[in-house]
């Protein structure tokens, strides 16, 4: 029996990305009855034979026991998982438009879909990032499209897993944000949230669309102020990690999300602060703050292709090992990552670029396959110590433990020159300069 009474309902999920995909899992895994729909025939017919299209910690196992248990399934047809659903989420892509802007048309179609099947009375919850003001616009194109005379509301739920902890960060969440604009909403919306057994901050709709942008761009701007005084600690002699270690003691600045790096990437932190800056242009406010994150950012990217090619006469014909692809560890998730800009700018030197990453890989060879490209070639490793044996330079880029576990050894027993430019200031200058590897990072003085 499902209903309010007991807190367990029959929920359909639109998308089946990190997002929707993990929501879904941990919904069944809370009791609820649950369908997952996605257009990606390949990725639904994957997850029948339950495989996760993604790479997430602890996410196949969950799958695999939900849908053992009979709580999950997984569907191309969306009319069947939405006509008589309690509550529908929303998942699907919002990526960026080439001006910054939010693209809505996945939000748009979903929203289409749902008008033309459901039979019952819904709730319809966005977890999509959105631009403040979308989820009032998503209620009326249901509206004006609804077939049968039902009920429907939409709710505001924004989403904050990090991916490479998605499981974790949703079972166990700091809190959930729901933005409602009913009781009936709010009531239903929190039963459905019961079973997790976490903080719930309900606010109106447009204050939760706004919570989700704000929170972003402030670990956006976190990560850029950092790196901002990263370089400036490079110019006058000061070291990053050292200026990060004495702040972190402040409670008010906190100890998290202080490492300087070769800036950020992923599918939010780069789309979310251009949107809520594109929202302020449009409201005819500059959001200046966030507009210098995104600049910082920018030019972060390829402060260490800079200083590879001043150090060398060119880049043509060095062998070039790249460890890390990925824009984070945990992930294989590329988008918006530092190797998706420097890559392309070595093989256009003419480079011999030798990458490495654990989980990566496959994904960036859909992109650059092995082989020719320019006057440059791709090559993929199998191990780091592959990929740096006989190289003239290495650069890191992503920070997987298995690169922090590296021997400092390793670069000059390896390496044709040891000359290494990382990224993620994995290792200790004092340890770099022992094993006489010509040592760049962000931040700290070089080792020569
Ligand atoms: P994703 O691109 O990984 O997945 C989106 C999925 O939606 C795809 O599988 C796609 O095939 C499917 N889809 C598209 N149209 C559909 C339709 N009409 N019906 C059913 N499925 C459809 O996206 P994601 O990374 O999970 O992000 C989704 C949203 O959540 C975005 O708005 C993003 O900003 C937000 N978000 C993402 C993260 C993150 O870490 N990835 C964290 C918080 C919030």
């Amino acid at each position: 029996v499902w209903g309010m009474d007991n807190h367990h309902y029959k929920l359909a999920v639109a998308g089946t990305g990190y997002v929707g995909l993990v929501a879904g899992v941990c919904f069944a895994e809370m009791g609820h009855q649950v369908t997952c729909v996605d257009i990606d025939e390949q990725k639904v017919a994957q997850m029948r034979q339950g495989i996760s299209p993604i790479y997430e910690a602890g996410l196949q196992q969950l799958m695999q026991k939900n849908y053992d248990e009979g709580r999950i399934q997984y569907t191309t047809d969306y009319q069947s998982a939405y006509k008589d659903a309690d509550a529908i989420f929303i998942g699907v892509g919002t990526p960026e438009k080439p001006d910054g802007s939010a693209n809505l048309t996945h939000i748009a179609t979903v929203a289409r879909q749902i008008a033309e099947s459901i039979e019952n009375d819904c709730l319809v919850v966005v977890k999509s990032t959105v631009p403040v003001g979308t989820n009032d616009k998503v209620e009326q194109f249901i509206q004006d499209f609804l077939v049968r005379d039902v009920k429907v509301e939409v709710a505001s739920n924004p989403e904050f897993l990090a991916q490479g902890s998605a499981v974790h960060d949703t079972l166990y969440a700091e809190r959930i944000i729901i933005g409602t604009e009913s009781e009936w909403a709010r009531a239903l919306l929190t039963s459905i949230y019961e079973p997790f057994d976490l903080p719930i901050v309900s606010v109106n709709r447009r204050s939760a669309e706004m919570i989700k942008y704000a929170s972003n761009d402030f670990l956006a701007l976190k990560i850029s102020y950092m790196n901002d005084i990263a370089n400036l600690c490079e110019l006058v002699g000061a070291d990053i990690s050292d200026v990060a270690r004495g702040m972190s003691y402040d409670p008010r600045i906190g100890s998290k999300f202080l490492n300087a790096g070769i800036g950020f990437g992923g599918s939010c932190f780069p789309k979310d602060t251009k949107a809520l800056a594109y929202l302020a242009g449009q409201n005819g406010y500059e959001l200046r703050t966030v507009r210098a994150a995104i600049d910082v950012n920018d030019a972060q990217k390829t402060m260490l292709y800079k200083k590879a090619s001043e150090r060398h006469i060119t880049l043509n014909g060095l062998k070039i090992a790249v460890l890390g692809l990925t824009f984070k560890p945990g992930t294989d998730d590329l988008r918006e990552a530092a190797s998706l800009v420097n890559v392309p700018l070595l093989l256009e030197q003419g480079a011999n670029v030798v990458a490495y990453d654990p989980v990566g890989m496959d994904n960036f060879a859909k992109l650059y396959p092995a082989g020719a490209h320019g006057n440059g070639t791709m090559t993929y490793a199998s191990s780091s110590k592959e990929a740096l044996d006989g190289a003239n330079v290495c650069f890191i880029f992503t920070e997987w433990d298995e690169f922090r576990a590296l021997s400092p050894a390793i670069f000059t027993e390896k390496m044709w020159t040891p000359l290494l430019y990382d990224g993620r200031n994995l290792f200790d200058i004092a340890d770099m300069r022992k094993a006489g590897v010509e040592y760049h990072s962000i931040g700290r003085q070089p080792v020569q």
